[in-house]
């Protein structure tokens, strides 16, 4: 059986590994446009801050390949797929022959349309590369605008100031983590980060122009403010790599669709992480989930079903964290309402209000949470009753009292935060 995997992140990888405990002689090819081994885009911006050594980046040993059977065809992108033939073409014009391929190429940046968007000294965080360019760039630059509030610009913007950058976090939307928060998390949010010395949080506007001779020295915001800067990092969000799925007839609508096999419409052909519509347990419908547990889980599901071993995928709930200078915020599963569902804010008393967490109940379950300061413990807690899909009218009393360990004598938070239900 030949099995070609199109992508060397936690999806590519993770089905690599699932093929080879089924099917050990298999014949598997994995491309990449990277030359990099495996290693995680999650510890990019603490290498960018100096926290964490470039060794400790990657995630497999350099035999890994080697070790597993498997091929590499690294520094080439896959241009075009030809399901008729079962060929995939590639950039260095190589054509790989598969019986089962996978497509896990994950996402782009998006390219915000802003004149001067393109000079030198723009960059984008997707790739170790990318990261390499930013580092770079920090040892001759004093001033930096992130343009986007979401979790990879925030945590860019704690990598700069690491490195002793002074920092303007540019939103478009009226608060942080706009899309994985509420309004009403807004405050307790900006709390986390609003005292932090250096950074400069400016909601409400946008970036219209970049300017430079040459490369950035400033960038002009909607509100007629000008800051004068030497990088500037957009995070402005990611779109999945379709580009090769085009005239191939494999079903995409925000990205790949799949079943709960990972099998695309095209048969042979599957599909996970960040560029698949993967099972969404609290939304309760497909979406595309860019998270790297779920990218890990799919490909593992996907490796399975191409070596012939039937396994589905339950789903996943969403989590992001987001670390900031020792606080810490979690948004699990749906935390924007909708019509029918309940939702209890709780805060502590005390005078900093550092603790938070809103609930949101669908019926008699758990759907989502955003949580804020020493609440983040229950996390996991949490996010098992949302997956689980768990009947929580019984213990309901207990969340909202801020006892929210599972099954609420795991470790008793409520000391921690006198919660008050609002
Ligand atoms: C800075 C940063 C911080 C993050 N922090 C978190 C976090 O804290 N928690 C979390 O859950 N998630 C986080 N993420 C998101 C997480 O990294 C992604 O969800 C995850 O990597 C998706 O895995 P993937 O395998 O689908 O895609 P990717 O990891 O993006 O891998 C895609 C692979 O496909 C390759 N490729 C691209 N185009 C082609 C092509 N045409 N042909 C062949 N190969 C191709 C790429 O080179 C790469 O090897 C972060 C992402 C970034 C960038």
């Amino acid at each position: 059986m030949k099995y070609v995997i199109l992508g060397n992140g936690p999806a590519g990888v993770s089905a690599l590994k699932a093929i080879r405990e089924v099917d050990q002689a298999g014949d598997i090819t994995v491309v990449s446009p990277e030359t990099w081994r495996y290693y995680s885009k999650i510890l990019l911006t603490h290498w960018i801050a100096g926290k964490v050594r470039f060794p400790d980046l990657f995630l497999v040993d350099e035999d890994f390949y080697e070790m597993n059977g498997a091929k590499t065809v690294f520094g080439a992108a896959a241009t075009r797929i030809d399901p008729a033939r079962k060929a995939v073409e590639l950039s260095n014009r190589q054509r790989l022959g598969y019986d089962r391929l996978l497509l896990a190429m994950g996402s782009s940046p998006q390219v915000p349309d802003v004149r001067g968007i393109r000079l030198p000294g723009v960059h984008y965080l997707r790739t170790f590369d990318d990261a390499e360019r930013i580092a770079q760039a920090t040892s001759s630059a004093r001033r930096a605008v992130v343009i986007g509030g979401g979790l990879v610009s925030l945590k860019t913007a704690e990598g700069l100031l690491a490195r002793g950058l002074e920092v303007w976090v540019v939103v478009s939307s009226g608060r942080l983590l706009s899309q994985i928060t509420a309004p009403e998390d807004a405050a307790a949010v900006l709390r986390i980060f609003k005292e932090a010395p250096g950074l400069h949080i400016l909601l409400n506007c946008d970036v219209t122009r970049v300017e430079g001779r040459g490369r950035v020295e400033r960038v002009l915001l909607s509100t007629g403010q000008r800051i004068e800067c030497d990088i500037v990092v957009v995070g402005k969000g990611v779109t999945p790599n379709l580009l090769c799925t085009r005239g191939t007839g494999i079903a995409t609508g925000r990205g790949v669709i799949v079943n709960d096999r990972m099998e695309t419409s095209v048969p042979g052909i599957y599909a996970a992480g960040d560029l698949a519509e993967g099972f969404d347990i609290a939304r309760g419908s497909a979406a595309v989930n860019a998270l790297w547990s779920s990218a890990v889980w799919q490909g593992r599901v996907a490796g399975y079903n191409m070596a012939g071993r039937d396994v589905t995928y339950a789903g996943d709930v969403a989590m992001n964290s987001v670390t900031f200078r020792g606080g810490c915020i979690v948004a699990l599963g749906k935390t924007r309402p909708a019509d029918g569902d309940e939702v209890y804010t709780l805060t502590t008393r005390r005078s900093d209000d550092s603790d938070y967490a809103r609930l949101v109940f669908r019926g008699s379950r758990l759907a989502g949470a955003v949580l804020i300061g020493r609440a983040v413990e229950t996390a996991g807690v949490l996010r098992s009753l949302i997956a689980r899909r768990s009947d929580v009218a019984r213990i309901k009393g207990d969340l909202l009292r801020g006892r929210m360990s599972y099954p609420c004598m795991v470790k008793d938070v409520a000391g921690l935060c006198a919660l008050v239900a609002s």
